[in-house]
């Protein structure tokens, strides 16, 4: 099974991996995202963007 990601910025995912235009419209989409460091660091953005200002 591919892992899925959440997607990052220039079409590279959260944890560093380049992904096809294909592959990064549908991390856009928003679906399952079973790649354990997208979700740990997605866990931290949440956690930053909670507390913008410390
Ligand atoms: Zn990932």
């Amino acid at each position: 099974m591919k892992k899925k990601h959440y997607p990052g910025s220039n079409r590279i995912t959260l944890c560093g991996h380049e992904a096809t235009r294909q592959e990064y419209d549908s991390m856009l989409k928003g679906m399952q995202v079973n790649c354990n460091r997208c979700l740990i660091l997605k866990k931290n953005t949440e956690t930053k963007v909670l507390h913008p200002l410390v």
